[in-house]
Protein backbone atom coordinates (compact mmCIF):
# COMPACT_ATOMS: atom_id res chain seq x y z
CA UNK A 1 0.00 0.00 0.00
CA UNK A 2 1.03 3.76 -0.57
CA UNK A 3 2.73 5.82 1.98
CA UNK A 4 0.16 7.72 3.87
CA UNK A 5 0.92 11.44 2.38
CA UNK A 6 -0.54 13.83 5.77
CA UNK A 7 -2.48 16.54 4.70
CA UNK A 8 -2.56 15.45 0.75
CA UNK A 9 -4.44 19.05 -0.92
CA UNK A 10 -7.72 17.23 -3.07
CA UNK A 11 -7.61 18.26 -6.02
CA UNK A 12 -11.29 19.67 -6.15
CA UNK A 13 -11.41 21.85 -3.14
CA UNK A 14 -7.41 22.72 -3.10
CA UNK A 15 -7.31 24.78 -0.02
CA UNK A 16 -8.89 22.04 1.64
CA UNK A 17 -6.69 19.50 3.56
CA UNK A 18 -7.42 15.36 4.29
CA UNK A 19 -7.65 15.93 7.95
CA UNK A 20 -10.29 18.99 7.47
CA UNK A 21 -12.24 16.63 5.19
CA UNK A 22 -12.56 14.29 8.12
CA UNK A 23 -14.03 16.58 10.79
CA UNK A 24 -16.12 17.97 8.14
CA UNK A 25 -17.64 14.42 7.23
CA UNK A 26 -18.53 13.56 10.98
CA UNK A 27 -19.54 17.26 11.63
CA UNK A 28 -21.67 17.50 9.07
CA UNK A 29 -22.67 14.54 7.16
CA UNK A 30 -25.32 11.84 8.10
CA UNK A 31 -24.44 8.59 6.71
CA UNK A 32 -27.05 5.96 4.70
CA UNK A 33 -27.08 3.12 7.09
CA UNK A 34 -25.11 4.08 9.33
CA UNK A 35 -24.93 3.96 12.71
CA UNK A 36 -23.15 7.30 12.97
CA UNK A 37 -21.48 6.85 16.78
CA UNK A 38 -19.60 3.97 15.45
CA UNK A 39 -18.80 5.87 12.11
CA UNK A 40 -17.71 9.04 14.46
CA UNK A 41 -15.27 6.42 16.43
CA UNK A 42 -13.52 5.39 13.26
CA UNK A 43 -11.36 7.29 10.77
CA UNK A 44 -13.62 7.71 7.91
CA UNK A 45 -12.13 6.48 4.14
CA UNK A 46 -13.17 9.59 1.91
CA UNK A 47 -12.87 8.35 -1.61
CA UNK A 48 -11.06 10.75 -3.68
CA UNK A 49 -10.92 8.80 -7.27
CA UNK A 50 -11.49 5.75 -9.11
CA UNK A 51 -9.57 3.99 -11.75
CA UNK A 52 -10.93 0.20 -13.09
CA UNK A 53 -11.50 -1.75 -10.12
CA UNK A 54 -9.79 1.02 -7.81
CA UNK A 55 -10.74 3.13 -5.86
CA UNK A 56 -8.31 5.91 -3.99
CA UNK A 57 -8.87 7.25 -0.80
CA UNK A 58 -8.04 10.95 -0.04
CA UNK A 59 -4.59 9.82 1.15
CA UNK A 60 -3.76 8.03 -1.52
CA UNK A 61 -4.07 4.82 -0.58
CA UNK A 62 -5.71 2.27 -3.04
CA UNK A 63 -8.28 -0.44 -2.50
CA UNK A 64 -10.52 -3.36 -4.90
CA UNK A 65 -13.97 -2.35 -5.21
CA UNK A 66 -15.15 -5.21 -4.17
CA UNK A 67 -18.88 -4.12 -3.92
CA UNK A 68 -18.99 -2.23 -7.07
CA UNK A 69 -19.66 0.67 -5.42
CA UNK A 70 -22.91 -0.67 -4.12
CA UNK A 71 -23.56 -3.02 -6.44
CA UNK A 72 -23.59 -0.31 -9.45
CA UNK A 73 -20.19 -0.47 -11.42
CA UNK A 74 -19.93 -2.27 -14.59
CA UNK A 75 -16.73 -1.14 -16.50
CA UNK A 76 -14.55 0.12 -13.68
CA UNK A 77 -13.74 4.07 -12.93
CA UNK A 78 -13.07 5.89 -14.84
CA UNK A 79 -14.28 4.17 -18.15
CA UNK A 80 -12.85 6.47 -21.19
CA UNK A 81 -16.30 5.33 -23.59
CA UNK A 82 -18.37 6.27 -20.51
CA UNK A 83 -16.71 9.26 -19.60
CA UNK A 84 -17.04 10.81 -23.16
CA UNK A 85 -20.46 10.56 -23.64
CA UNK A 86 -21.17 11.86 -20.95
CA UNK A 87 -19.19 14.88 -21.65
CA UNK A 88 -20.47 14.89 -24.95
CA UNK A 89 -23.89 15.38 -23.96
CA UNK A 90 -23.07 17.51 -21.31
CA UNK A 91 -21.83 19.96 -24.15
CA UNK A 92 -25.15 19.35 -25.07
CA UNK A 93 -27.70 19.72 -22.32
CA UNK A 94 -27.50 18.81 -19.03
CA UNK A 95 -31.01 18.81 -18.14
CA UNK A 96 -34.53 18.88 -19.88
CA UNK A 97 -37.75 17.63 -18.51
CA UNK A 98 -39.58 14.44 -19.49
CA UNK A 99 -43.27 16.04 -18.70
CA UNK A 100 -44.27 16.57 -21.89
CA UNK A 101 -40.79 17.11 -23.62
CA UNK A 102 -38.38 14.69 -24.82
CA UNK A 103 -34.63 14.54 -24.70
CA UNK A 104 -32.19 12.67 -27.56
CA UNK A 105 -30.84 10.16 -24.85
CA UNK A 106 -33.67 8.90 -23.15
CA UNK A 107 -35.11 8.15 -26.72
CA UNK A 108 -32.41 6.17 -27.97
CA UNK A 109 -31.77 4.42 -24.43
CA UNK A 110 -35.68 3.61 -23.91
CA UNK A 111 -35.09 2.02 -27.63
CA UNK A 112 -32.53 0.08 -26.63
CA UNK A 113 -33.75 -1.24 -23.34
CA UNK A 114 -36.65 -2.35 -25.11
CA UNK A 115 -34.54 -4.42 -27.04
CA UNK A 116 -32.27 -6.32 -24.56
CA UNK A 117 -35.23 -7.13 -22.00
CA UNK A 118 -37.14 -10.17 -22.19
CA UNK A 119 -39.74 -9.95 -24.75
CA UNK A 120 -42.87 -7.70 -24.16
CA UNK A 121 -41.46 -5.13 -22.03
CA UNK A 122 -42.12 -2.83 -24.73
CA UNK A 123 -42.49 0.79 -22.39
CA UNK A 124 -39.97 2.36 -20.41
CA UNK A 125 -40.78 4.53 -17.45
CA UNK A 126 -38.28 6.60 -16.19
CA UNK A 127 -36.98 7.71 -12.41
CA UNK A 128 -33.61 7.94 -10.49
CA UNK A 129 -33.77 4.82 -8.18
CA UNK A 130 -34.43 1.82 -7.99
CA UNK A 131 -37.09 2.46 -5.36
CA UNK A 132 -38.72 4.87 -7.66
CA UNK A 133 -38.80 2.33 -10.02
CA UNK A 134 -40.63 0.01 -7.58
CA UNK A 135 -42.72 2.12 -6.25
CA UNK A 136 -43.97 3.32 -10.07
CA UNK A 137 -44.35 -0.57 -10.73
CA UNK A 138 -47.05 -0.84 -7.82
CA UNK A 139 -48.22 1.96 -8.79
CA UNK A 140 -48.88 0.67 -12.44
CA UNK A 141 -50.08 -2.50 -11.05
CA UNK A 142 -52.47 -0.80 -9.10
CA UNK A 143 -53.63 1.39 -11.46
CA UNK A 144 -54.04 -1.08 -14.33
CA UNK A 145 -56.80 -3.20 -12.74
CA UNK A 146 -58.66 -0.14 -11.61
CA UNK A 147 -58.76 0.67 -15.25
CA UNK A 148 -60.34 -2.86 -15.88
CA UNK A 149 -64.16 -2.99 -17.85
CA UNK A 150 -64.88 -5.99 -15.56
CA UNK A 151 -65.62 -4.51 -12.08
CA UNK A 152 -64.61 -7.66 -10.22
CA UNK A 153 -60.95 -6.59 -11.30
CA UNK A 154 -60.76 -3.39 -9.12
CA UNK A 155 -60.85 -5.26 -5.96
CA UNK A 156 -57.57 -6.80 -7.06
CA UNK A 157 -55.85 -4.27 -4.75
CA UNK A 158 -52.94 -6.26 -3.02
CA UNK A 159 -49.28 -7.08 -3.30
CA UNK A 160 -47.96 -10.49 -2.69
CA UNK A 161 -43.97 -10.10 -1.77
CA UNK A 162 -41.41 -12.39 -0.27
CA UNK A 163 -40.11 -12.17 3.57
CA UNK A 164 -36.77 -11.31 3.69
CA UNK A 165 -37.21 -9.01 0.41
CA UNK A 166 -35.59 -5.53 -0.16
CA UNK A 167 -37.31 -3.22 -2.69
CA UNK A 168 -36.03 0.23 -1.48
CA UNK A 169 -36.82 2.44 1.47
CA UNK A 170 -39.73 4.55 0.19
CA UNK A 171 -43.04 4.32 2.59
CA UNK A 172 -44.22 2.41 -0.40
CA UNK A 173 -41.49 -0.23 -1.63
CA UNK A 174 -40.67 -0.59 2.71
CA UNK A 175 -44.35 -1.39 2.48
CA UNK A 176 -43.88 -4.17 0.31
CA UNK A 177 -40.46 -5.60 1.83
CA UNK A 178 -40.03 -8.05 4.54
CA UNK A 179 -36.48 -7.10 6.55
CA UNK A 180 -37.97 -6.30 9.86
CA UNK A 181 -34.72 -4.49 10.73
CA UNK A 182 -35.07 -1.78 8.15
CA UNK A 183 -38.83 -2.02 8.26
CA UNK A 184 -40.78 -2.80 11.22
CA UNK A 185 -40.07 0.46 13.15
CA UNK A 186 -42.32 2.32 10.15
CA UNK A 187 -45.32 -0.39 10.51
CA UNK A 188 -47.91 2.24 11.18
CA UNK A 189 -47.13 4.11 8.16
CA UNK A 190 -47.04 1.19 5.60
CA UNK A 191 -49.76 -0.25 3.53
CA UNK A 192 -50.59 -3.99 3.87
CA UNK A 193 -49.12 -6.11 2.15
CA UNK A 194 -48.80 -10.31 1.49
CA UNK A 195 -45.76 -12.01 2.39
CA UNK A 196 -44.51 -15.56 1.11
CA UNK A 197 -41.38 -17.49 2.60
CA UNK A 198 -38.66 -16.37 1.10
CA UNK A 199 -36.62 -19.56 -0.72
CA UNK A 200 -34.00 -19.11 1.80
CA UNK A 201 -32.52 -22.83 2.23
CA UNK A 202 -29.71 -22.30 4.43
CA UNK A 203 -32.45 -21.69 6.79
CA UNK A 204 -35.54 -22.59 5.25
CA UNK A 205 -38.61 -20.89 6.88
CA UNK A 206 -40.44 -24.32 6.38
CA UNK A 207 -38.28 -26.28 7.90
CA UNK A 208 -36.85 -28.38 4.40
CA UNK A 209 -33.29 -28.85 2.97
CA UNK A 210 -32.63 -28.19 -0.34
CA UNK A 211 -31.99 -31.63 -1.50
CA UNK A 212 -34.68 -32.86 -0.05
CA UNK A 213 -37.21 -30.90 -1.05
CA UNK A 214 -39.97 -30.38 -3.87
CA UNK A 215 -40.33 -26.23 -3.73
CA UNK A 216 -43.04 -26.24 -1.01
CA UNK A 217 -42.38 -22.57 -0.79
CA UNK A 218 -44.24 -22.60 -4.32
CA UNK A 219 -46.57 -24.65 -2.83
CA UNK A 220 -47.09 -21.92 -0.24
CA UNK A 221 -47.68 -19.15 -3.17
CA UNK A 222 -49.99 -21.49 -4.50
CA UNK A 223 -51.90 -21.42 -1.54
CA UNK A 224 -51.66 -18.08 -1.25
CA UNK A 225 -53.40 -17.06 -4.72
CA UNK A 226 -55.93 -19.57 -4.62
CA UNK A 227 -57.53 -18.03 -1.71
CA UNK A 228 -56.89 -14.54 -2.35
CA UNK A 229 -56.31 -14.00 -6.05
CA UNK A 230 -59.52 -11.98 -6.24
CA UNK A 231 -57.52 -9.18 -3.99
CA UNK A 232 -53.93 -9.06 -5.60
CA UNK A 233 -53.01 -6.99 -8.46
CA UNK A 234 -49.03 -8.23 -8.58
CA UNK A 235 -46.49 -10.36 -7.05
CA UNK A 236 -43.25 -9.07 -6.46
CA UNK A 237 -39.70 -10.56 -6.48
CA UNK A 238 -36.27 -9.60 -6.90
CA UNK A 239 -35.86 -12.80 -9.45
CA UNK A 240 -33.30 -16.09 -8.15
CA UNK A 241 -31.72 -13.67 -6.10
CA UNK A 242 -33.25 -11.78 -2.79
CA UNK A 243 -29.50 -9.14 -2.58
CA UNK A 244 -30.18 -7.48 0.32
CA UNK A 245 -31.58 -10.23 2.76
CA UNK A 246 -28.22 -11.50 2.46
CA UNK A 247 -27.43 -13.06 -1.55
CA UNK A 248 -30.29 -15.64 -0.56
CA UNK A 249 -30.09 -17.92 -4.22
CA UNK A 250 -33.55 -19.01 -4.96
CA UNK A 251 -33.62 -22.89 -5.99
CA UNK A 252 -33.60 -23.69 -9.63
CA UNK A 253 -37.29 -23.62 -11.35
CA UNK A 254 -38.49 -21.31 -8.42
CA UNK A 255 -39.27 -18.19 -10.54
CA UNK A 256 -40.56 -20.00 -13.43
CA UNK A 257 -42.98 -21.82 -11.23
CA UNK A 258 -44.21 -18.61 -9.40
CA UNK A 259 -44.37 -16.87 -13.08
CA UNK A 260 -46.53 -20.10 -14.05
CA UNK A 261 -48.64 -19.84 -11.39
CA UNK A 262 -49.31 -15.99 -11.57
CA UNK A 263 -50.37 -16.61 -15.37
CA UNK A 264 -53.11 -18.90 -13.97
CA UNK A 265 -54.48 -16.96 -11.28
CA UNK A 266 -54.08 -13.61 -13.60
CA UNK A 267 -51.55 -12.25 -11.34
CA UNK A 268 -48.98 -9.00 -12.65
CA UNK A 269 -45.57 -10.67 -11.94
CA UNK A 270 -43.32 -7.77 -11.11
CA UNK A 271 -39.63 -8.52 -11.38
CA UNK A 272 -37.45 -6.36 -9.26
CA UNK A 273 -34.15 -6.78 -11.03
CA UNK A 274 -32.37 -4.04 -9.26
CA UNK A 275 -29.90 -5.63 -8.56
CA UNK A 276 -29.79 -8.45 -10.43
CA UNK A 277 -30.52 -7.34 -14.04
CA UNK A 278 -27.84 -6.28 -16.35
CA UNK A 279 -25.49 -9.18 -16.19
CA UNK A 280 -24.91 -9.43 -12.86
CA UNK A 281 -26.30 -12.90 -12.57
CA UNK A 282 -23.70 -14.10 -15.78
CA UNK A 283 -27.22 -13.28 -18.30
CA UNK A 284 -28.16 -9.52 -19.27
CA UNK A 285 -31.40 -9.87 -16.85
CA UNK A 286 -32.33 -12.51 -14.25
CA UNK A 287 -35.08 -13.67 -15.43
CA UNK A 288 -33.53 -14.88 -18.87
CA UNK A 289 -32.43 -17.87 -16.57
CA UNK A 290 -35.98 -19.46 -16.56
CA UNK A 291 -36.76 -17.67 -19.58
CA UNK A 292 -39.41 -15.69 -17.30
CA UNK A 293 -41.39 -12.63 -19.03
CA UNK A 294 -42.63 -10.27 -16.06
CA UNK A 295 -45.58 -8.09 -16.99
CA UNK A 296 -43.34 -4.94 -15.32
CA UNK A 297 -39.52 -4.96 -14.67
CA UNK A 298 -37.84 -2.62 -12.32
CA UNK A 299 -34.06 -1.43 -13.69
CA UNK A 300 -31.43 0.51 -11.85
CA UNK A 301 -27.90 0.45 -9.92
CA UNK A 302 -26.13 -1.17 -12.75
CA UNK A 303 -28.15 0.51 -15.40
CA UNK A 304 -25.62 3.62 -16.21
CA UNK A 305 -22.60 1.18 -15.80
CA UNK A 306 -22.62 2.53 -12.24
CA UNK A 307 -22.26 6.33 -13.42
CA UNK A 308 -25.34 8.27 -12.38
CA UNK A 309 -28.87 8.00 -10.93
CA UNK A 310 -31.04 6.59 -13.29
CA UNK A 311 -33.83 3.90 -13.15
CA UNK A 312 -36.30 2.43 -15.28
CA UNK A 313 -39.57 1.07 -14.69
CA UNK A 314 -40.47 -1.40 -17.85
CA UNK A 315 -44.14 -2.41 -18.95
CA UNK A 316 -45.78 -4.56 -21.66
CA UNK A 317 -48.12 -2.99 -24.01
CA UNK A 318 -50.92 -4.74 -22.76
CA UNK A 319 -50.61 -2.71 -19.24
CA UNK A 320 -49.89 0.68 -20.92
CA UNK A 321 -53.18 0.33 -23.47
CA UNK A 322 -55.07 0.48 -20.33
CA UNK A 323 -53.73 4.20 -19.99
CA UNK A 324 -54.75 5.06 -23.04
CA UNK A 325 -57.88 8.02 -23.27
CA UNK A 326 -59.31 11.31 -23.21
CA UNK A 327 -58.10 13.29 -20.63
CA UNK A 328 -61.56 13.84 -19.20
CA UNK A 329 -60.91 9.76 -18.64
CA UNK A 330 -58.31 10.77 -15.84
CA UNK A 331 -56.20 7.39 -17.43
CA UNK A 332 -52.97 9.38 -17.21
CA UNK A 333 -50.23 8.25 -15.32
CA UNK A 334 -49.96 10.66 -12.79
CA UNK A 335 -46.37 10.42 -11.26
CA UNK A 336 -42.96 11.87 -12.16
CA UNK A 337 -39.66 12.95 -10.61
CA UNK A 338 -38.44 16.24 -11.60
CA UNK A 339 -34.84 15.10 -13.43
CA UNK A 340 -36.70 11.85 -14.51
CA UNK A 341 -35.15 11.00 -18.11
CA UNK A 342 -31.74 13.24 -17.59
CA UNK A 343 -30.05 13.15 -20.56
CA UNK A 344 -26.67 12.77 -18.84
CA UNK A 345 -27.42 9.40 -16.92
CA UNK A 346 -29.43 8.04 -20.17
CA UNK A 347 -26.02 8.83 -22.52
CA UNK A 348 -24.09 6.91 -19.74
CA UNK A 349 -26.29 4.45 -20.05
CA UNK A 350 -26.52 4.05 -23.55
CA UNK A 351 -22.80 3.95 -23.31
CA UNK A 352 -22.47 1.02 -20.85
CA UNK A 353 -25.22 -0.86 -22.57
CA UNK A 354 -23.20 -0.87 -25.54
CA UNK A 355 -19.91 -1.44 -23.95
CA UNK A 356 -21.79 -4.66 -22.86
CA UNK A 357 -22.77 -5.63 -26.01
CA UNK A 358 -19.56 -6.49 -27.53
CA UNK A 359 -18.83 -9.58 -28.17
CA UNK A 360 -16.03 -10.49 -25.32
CA UNK A 361 -18.53 -9.08 -22.70
CA UNK A 362 -20.53 -11.94 -21.47
CA UNK A 363 -17.62 -14.31 -23.16
CA UNK A 364 -14.89 -13.01 -20.09
CA UNK A 365 -17.83 -12.50 -17.55
CA UNK A 366 -18.56 -16.34 -17.59
CA UNK A 367 -15.02 -17.22 -17.16
CA UNK A 368 -14.83 -14.85 -13.93
CA UNK A 369 -18.48 -16.28 -12.53
CA UNK A 370 -16.36 -19.86 -13.18
CA UNK A 371 -13.23 -18.99 -11.83
CA UNK A 372 -15.16 -17.25 -8.53
CA UNK A 373 -16.62 -20.43 -7.40
CA UNK A 374 -13.79 -22.37 -7.67
CA UNK A 375 -11.94 -19.89 -4.99
CA UNK A 376 -15.26 -20.37 -3.01
CA UNK A 377 -14.71 -23.98 -2.68
CA UNK A 378 -11.72 -23.57 0.16
CA UNK A 379 -14.25 -21.00 2.01
CA UNK A 380 -16.06 -23.99 2.94
CA UNK A 381 -13.39 -24.85 5.42
CA UNK A 382 -13.72 -22.42 7.84
CA UNK A 383 -14.81 -23.21 10.73
CA UNK A 384 -17.61 -20.28 10.96
CA UNK A 385 -18.81 -20.28 7.77
CA UNK A 386 -22.05 -22.08 7.37
CA UNK A 387 -23.14 -20.88 4.27
CA UNK A 388 -21.64 -19.69 0.54
CA UNK A 389 -24.27 -18.63 -1.64
CA UNK A 390 -23.22 -17.71 -5.16
CA UNK A 391 -25.35 -16.73 -8.03
CA UNK A 392 -22.89 -14.82 -11.12
CA UNK A 393 -20.87 -11.99 -9.66
CA UNK A 394 -23.15 -12.07 -6.09
CA UNK A 395 -21.47 -13.51 -3.81
CA UNK A 396 -22.53 -14.25 0.05
CA UNK A 397 -21.01 -16.01 2.58
CA UNK A 398 -22.79 -16.07 5.90
CA UNK A 399 -20.89 -16.30 8.92
CA UNK A 400 -22.03 -18.18 12.07
CA UNK A 401 -20.62 -18.54 15.43
CA UNK A 402 -21.81 -22.02 15.45
CA UNK A 403 -21.49 -24.40 12.07
CA UNK A 404 -23.52 -27.34 12.75
CA UNK A 405 -25.82 -25.65 14.70
CA UNK A 406 -26.40 -22.74 12.37
CA UNK A 407 -26.08 -20.50 15.88
CA UNK A 408 -26.05 -16.58 14.70
CA UNK A 409 -23.35 -14.61 16.78
CA UNK A 410 -24.83 -11.89 19.19
CA UNK A 411 -25.77 -8.83 17.26
CA UNK A 412 -23.60 -6.57 19.43
CA UNK A 413 -20.94 -9.12 18.13
CA UNK A 414 -20.60 -6.88 14.26
CA UNK A 415 -18.50 -9.76 13.09
CA UNK A 416 -19.32 -8.47 9.42
CA UNK A 417 -18.30 -5.32 10.04
CA UNK A 418 -15.02 -6.55 12.08
CA UNK A 419 -14.62 -8.29 8.76
CA UNK A 420 -14.78 -5.74 6.11
CA UNK A 421 -12.26 -3.28 8.94
CA UNK A 422 -9.69 -6.02 8.55
CA UNK A 423 -10.16 -6.47 4.62
CA UNK A 424 -10.27 -2.78 4.24
CA UNK A 425 -6.60 -2.87 6.27
CA UNK A 426 -5.49 -5.04 3.56
CA UNK A 427 -6.26 -2.97 0.41
CA UNK A 428 -9.95 -4.11 -0.20
CA UNK A 429 -13.86 -2.60 0.23
CA UNK A 430 -16.43 -4.50 0.65
CA UNK A 431 -19.61 -4.31 2.65
CA UNK A 432 -21.62 -6.77 4.75
CA UNK A 433 -25.29 -7.06 5.20
CA UNK A 434 -25.36 -8.26 9.14
CA UNK A 435 -23.34 -11.36 9.35
CA UNK A 436 -22.91 -11.90 5.40
CA UNK A 437 -19.61 -10.96 3.81
CA UNK A 438 -21.08 -9.95 0.39
CA UNK A 439 -18.86 -10.28 -2.28
CA UNK A 440 -20.11 -8.09 -5.61
CA UNK A 441 -17.00 -7.14 -7.67
CA UNK A 442 -16.38 -4.89 -10.75
CA UNK A 443 -17.88 -6.97 -13.24
CA UNK A 444 -14.86 -5.92 -15.52
CA UNK A 445 -12.32 -6.76 -12.64
CA UNK A 446 -10.08 -9.11 -14.03
CA UNK A 447 -8.85 -12.83 -12.57
CA UNK A 448 -5.69 -11.60 -10.71
CA UNK A 449 -7.72 -9.38 -9.22
CA UNK A 450 -10.63 -11.38 -8.38
CA UNK A 451 -8.12 -13.69 -7.07
CA UNK A 452 -6.66 -10.94 -4.55
CA UNK A 453 -10.91 -9.56 -3.30
CA UNK A 454 -11.06 -13.78 -2.51
CA UNK A 455 -7.55 -13.76 -0.27
CA UNK A 456 -8.17 -11.05 1.31
CA UNK A 457 -11.46 -11.96 2.11
CA UNK A 458 -10.52 -15.09 3.28
CA UNK A 459 -7.57 -13.76 5.86
CA UNK A 460 -9.79 -11.09 6.83
CA UNK A 461 -12.56 -14.04 7.89
CA UNK A 462 -9.72 -16.15 9.04
CA UNK A 463 -8.71 -13.62 11.67
CA UNK A 464 -11.54 -11.74 12.93
CA UNK A 465 -13.40 -15.47 13.36
CA UNK A 466 -10.43 -17.89 14.76
C1 LIG B 1 -30.94 -1.50 -4.08
C2 LIG B 1 -32.26 -2.09 -4.38
C3 LIG B 1 -33.42 -1.30 -4.48
C4 LIG B 1 -33.41 0.17 -4.16
O1 LIG B 1 -32.62 0.89 -5.04
P1 LIG B 1 -32.17 2.40 -4.65
O2 LIG B 1 -31.54 2.91 -5.89
O3 LIG B 1 -31.21 2.26 -3.51
O4 LIG B 1 -33.40 3.11 -4.26
C5 LIG B 1 -34.59 -1.91 -4.85
N1 LIG B 1 -34.64 -3.22 -5.10
C6 LIG B 1 -33.57 -4.01 -5.03
C7 LIG B 1 -33.69 -5.45 -5.35
C8 LIG B 1 -32.34 -3.48 -4.64
O5 LIG B 1 -31.26 -4.27 -4.52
Amino acid sequence: MPEMAENRRIGLMESVTGDQLEIWDKQYVWHPFTQMRAYCKEKPLIVDRGEGSYLFDIHGNRYLDGTSSLWVNVHGHGKEEINRAIREQLDRVAHSTLLGLANVPSVLLAKKLVEITPSGLNKVFYSDSGATSVEIALKIAFQYWQQQEREEYRSKQKFISLREAYHGDTIGSVSVGGMDLFHGKFKPLLFEAIHAPAPYCYRCPLGKNRDGCSMECVEEVERILDRRHHEVAGFLAEPLVQGAAGMLVAPEGYLSAVSKLCKQYNILLIADEVAVGLARTGKMFACNHEGVQPDLMCLAKGITGGYLPLAATMATDVIYETFLGEIDQFRTFYHGHTYTGNPLACAAALASLDLMSGTDFMESLQQKISFLSLGLEKFWKLKHVGDIRQKGMMVGIELVEDGPSKKTYPVSADMGHQVILEARKNGLIIRPLGDVIVLMPVLSMSIPQLEEVLNITYNAIKAVTE
